[in-house]
């Protein structure tokens, strides 16, 4: 049987670092551009040759993927398709940041199959931007937005953040109000987090950017949730938002809900993991590196066997109590969906209350979980007020 894949390709290309970014990409390295795409073509063929797949989503991440030419994209695209099989209703995604993309350009993607872009806007507000180091305006989002409708483009996500330093909980709901008159079908929304390495990092550490405050994080967290409710929008992560289609189908990211369902996935790339028959591994996250590992074998010489390629520099075998902790971690960040009773029987072969059931009962008394539906659509998920605290319940379920 063939197995349904999500499918990662890792763009690790930028035209400039944001200071709050700790992401595995590099600015100032475009002139490797073309080896790295060729470097990952071998990647998939080397691959794809050892098993035969089936894709049913490819998310193009980065990075900045919409760095790459339109040919460039068009060969990957081509060796995907040739490598594997893809579902009839597949999703291929792309990453792209606003400044970069023009309305010839997007018209090419559309062409080229992609059929979901994901803009990376941050924030409508000029300071905001400015503090973040990102290279676009809000103006230049509305254009673009417009630009890829035109193309054709029928399901976009837009990215924002929150709890930003100086970040007032009215220049948020502004930020909102804005970005919901472009009518995306899907929104992501992160709470900044300072990492550590990063120049965000350096500052807060001297004192020279306030931290984020928890409480007014928070605050903004709520009011969104209620304000996306309100504008048609379902919340069906911790971070994820999606309308319904005319027929009556949402626009979740079919992508990511196969990394929160826990089910298998290929990377490809600088820095990509992978998680497939029980494995979970990672590429070299160096760019030369990667390219110079993949330029030294020839499809039929690679001893590798599936998922791995030349580039794989970490694996780990994961065993059933961990496969169990991480589907709970994982289906519990599904906010309306929660984890499915009788799927995680089937699976596993034990309820969770089974393997579960001292930490079940105890965030069930704190209120934190909830048993809702019944018969198949019984589930554990998380209450409402523990969407904000999901970490708190999240480590609980680590075997
Ligand atoms: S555009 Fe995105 S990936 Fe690139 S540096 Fe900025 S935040 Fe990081």
């Amino acid at each position: 049987m063939t197995i349904e894949h999500a499918l990662y390709l890792h763009i690790p290309f930028c035209q400039h670092r944001c200071a709050y970014c700790d992401f595995t990409t590099y600015a100032g390295q475009d002139d490797k551009i073309p080896a790295y795409v060729d470097a990952l073509i071998q990647e998939i063929e080397l691959v794809a040759a050892t098993k035969e797949i089936a894709a049913k989503s490819i998310f193009f991440g980065g990075g900045t993927p919409s760095l790459l030419t339109s040919n460039q994209l068009a060969s990957l695209m081509d060796a995907l398709c040739a490598n594997f099989d893809f579902v009839p209703d597949i999703e291929i995604s792309l990453e792209a940041n606003p400044g970069t993309v023009a309305a010839v350009y997007l018209q090419e993607l559309h062409e080229i199959g992609f059929n979901r872009i994901s803009f990376g806007v941050q924030s409508a507000h000029p300071d905001d931007l400015l503090l973040l180091e990102r290279i676009h305006d809000f103006l230049g989002v509305v254009q673009t937005v417009h630009n890829a409708r035109q193309a054709g483009f029928k399901n976009l996500s837009l990215d924002l953040i929150f709890g930003l330093p100086e970040q007032s909980l009215s220049r948020w709901q502004e930020t909102l109000r804005q970005t919901i008159r472009l009518h995306p079908e899907h929104l992501s929304i992160y709470a900044l987090t300072i990492e550590e390495g990063t120049p965000f990092g350096h500052w807060a550490d001297r004192g020279m950017i306030p931290l984020p405050d928890p409480d007014l994080a928070a605050d903004m967290y709520e009011w969104a949730s209620e304000f996306l409710e309100k504008n048609g929008y379902t919340q069906y992560e911790i971070s994820n938002w999606a309308k319904l289609s005319s027929s009556g189908k949402a626009y979740t990211c079919k992508h990511n809900l196969q990394y929160w369902h826990n089910l298998p996935y290929l990377g490809f790339g600088v820095g990509a993991h992978g998680y497939t028959e029980n494995t979970r591994y990672s590429n070299t996250p160096q760019i030369k590196k990667y390219i110079k590992r993949l330029s030294q074998v020839e499809l039929g010489d690679s001893n590798f066997e599936f998922p791995f390629s030349p580039a794989m520099t970490f694996q780990e075998k994961i065993d059933l109590k961990t496969e169990m902790s991480e589907r709970m971690m994982l289906g519990l960040r599904l906010t309306k969906e929660g984890v499915l009773a009788k799927p995680f029987q089937a699976r596993f072969g034990h309820s969770m209350q089974d393997i579960f059931d001292k930490e079940i009962d105890e965030l069930l008394k704190l209120e934190l979980l909830e048993w809702v539906g019944e018969g198949d659509l019984k589930a554990l998920r998380l209450t409402h007020h523990a969407r904000i605290l999901g970490n708190q319940v999240f480590h609980r379920f680590v075997s």
